[in-house]
C-alpha cells in the first residue's frame, strides 16, 4: 500500500486512516458520480442521486449495527462537540437529571456540558489515577429517577475502553462511540442513544452518527432551538437543511466496503489481532510500557511510554521519518499514542513494532 501511492501509515487519533479501497473508488467516481454529469461535492442534497446515497448510507448502517427498527438514525452536522449538549437538550425529559460517568476529556467535557442544563451528577471517575482505567458500575450507582445514564465507551486521549455495558435498568444509557463505533459488535437494543463523530472511524469530518430510540425523542423544550432538537432531524429523515453530503456519502463507502469485508464480525477479530499485536510488542519491551489497566485497554488507541520525555520526543520523530506519522500522545497527556482504528491495515501495526524494535535496540539503557 505504501509503495502504490507513496502513503504513510497514519496512526492519528482522528481525522485518521480511510480504506484505501474506498478513496480509490472515490476518487474514481469524484468527476461523473454514475452517470449524473456530476460530482457528489456538487449535487443537490434534494436530487435522487443523492436521496439514494443517503437512503443505502442509512440501510448499510442498520445491516452492520443490526439496529432495531425502533431506532432512528441520523446524520447531522456539529461534530461529536455539539452532542454534549444535544443529548442534556433533549433527554432530560422527565426528572431533568441524569447520571455521568467520567473516564477522560471528552467524557469530562460532556458533562461540563450538560451542567448548564440539570441536575447532573458524577456518579464515578478516574480521574485521580489520570484515566488509566475504566471504573465498574452497578445499577445501584445510578439515581433511579435519572432521566439518562452517560458514559464514553473508548477513550481515545488515555487509551481505554469498556470491556462491559453498564447495566442501568430501565434508566437509557447513552454512549459516546466516536471512536470506536463499528470496530466491535454492540447490542444497540441496550442503548437509549449512540452516537459517534465520524472522522475516528468512519469518514472525514463534517458528520455525526446518531443512533437514538425513538421514545426518547420529541420531548424537547420549547426552547430549544430547532437545529438542536434531534425530532426535527427524524421527522426529515436528516434532511430539514442541507446536510454534510460528501461525509455521507464517503461513509457509505465505507458501511459498504465493511459489509462486503465480512462486516463488523470480521472487522472486530482484525482489530484484536492487530491490537494483540502492539500490546505484545509492549508489554515484551524493556523500553516502552503501557500505563492503561490490562483489562481497560483500548482496540482503537494504543498508549505507551518510554518514561523519558525526550526520549518519547525522539521516537515520534525518527517514526516519522519512517512513515509512520502521528504518533505523539495528545497534547494533554504526552507520551505515544497508536491509534489502530478499522482501516488501519495489519501490515501497519507489523511496522510499528518492527521500528519499536530497532528503536530499543539503539536507544538501550
Ligand atoms: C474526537 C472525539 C470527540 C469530539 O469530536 P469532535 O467531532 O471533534 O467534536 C468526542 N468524543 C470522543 C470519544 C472523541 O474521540
Amino acid at each position: 500500500m505504501t509503495t502504490k501511492y507513496d502513503r504513510v501509515y497514519n496512526f492519528s487519533a482522528g481525522p485518521s486512516m480511510l480504506p484505501l479501497e474506498v478513496l480509490e473508488k472515490v476518487q474514481a467516481s469524484l468527476l461523473n458520480y454514475e452517470g449524473s454529469g456530476q460530482s457528489v461535492m456538487e449535487m443537490s442534497h434534494r436530487s435522487k442521486e443523492f436521496k439514494k446515497i443517503a437512503e443505502d448510507a442509512e440501510a448499510n448502517l442498520r445491516k452492520l449495527m443490526d439496529i432495531p427498527d425502533n431506532y432512528k438514525v441520523l446524520f447531522l452536522q456539529g461534530g461529536g462537540t455539539l452532542q454534549f449538549s444535544m443529548v442534556p437538550l433533549n433527554l432530560l425529559r422527565n426528572s431533568k437529571k441524569a447520571d455521568y460517568i467520567v473516564t477522560g476529556t471528552w467524557a469530562k467535557k460532556a458533562y461540563k456540558e450538560a451542567v448548564k442544563f440539570g441536575d447532573i451528577k458524577v456518579v464515578a471517575s478516574s480521574e485521580d489515577d489520570t484515566f488509566t482505567w475504566i471504573p465498574k458500575v452497578k445499577k445501584e450507582d445510578f439515581r433511579p429517577d435519572a432521566d439518562y445514564v452517560y458514559f464514553t465507551d473508548n477513550n481515545t486521549i488515555y487509551g481505554t475502553e469498556y470491556n462491559y455495558v453498564p447495566e442501568t435498568g430501565d434508566i437509557p444509557l447513552v454512549s459516546d462511540m466516536s471512536s470506536n463505533i463499528l470496530s466491535r459488535k454492540v447490542d444497540v437494543s441496550k442503548f437509549g442513544l449512540i452516537w459517534a463523530g465520524a472522522q475516528k472511524n468512519v469518514a472525514p469530518a463534517g458528520v455525526t452518527i446518531v443512533i437514538v430510540r425513538e421514545d426518547l425523542i420529541g420531548h424537547a423544550d420549547a426552547s430549544v432551538p430547532t437545529y438542536l432538537d434531534y425530532k426535527i432531524h427524524a421527522d426529515n429523515d436528516s434532511m430539514y437543511n442541507t446536510p454534510p453530503c460528501f461525509s455521507i456519502y464517503v461513509a457509505g463507502e465505507v458501511f459498504k466496503y465493511l459489509l462486503e469485508k465480512g462486516g463488523i464480525e470480521a472487522q472486530q477479530k482484525a482489530n484484536e489481532e492487530k491490537a494483540a499485536l502492539l500490546y505484545d510488542a509492549i508489554d515484551s519491551s524493556k523500553l516502552f510500557q503501557s500505563p492503561v489497566a490490562k483489562e481497560d485497554r483500548s482496540l482503537m488507541n494504543v498508549v505507551f511510554v518510554t518514561g523519558d520525555a525526550d526520549l518519547d520526543k525522539k521516537f515520534v520523530a525518527e517514526a516519522k521519518a519512517e512513515g509512520l506519522i502521528n504518533l505523539a500522545g495528545h497534547r494533554s497527556i504526552g507520551g505515544m499514542r497508536a491509534s489502530i482504528y478499522n482501516a488501519m491495515p495489519k501490515e501497519g501495526v507489523e511496522k510499528l513494532i518492527a521500528f519499536m524494535k530497532k528503536f530499543e535496540a539503539e536507544n538501550a539503557k
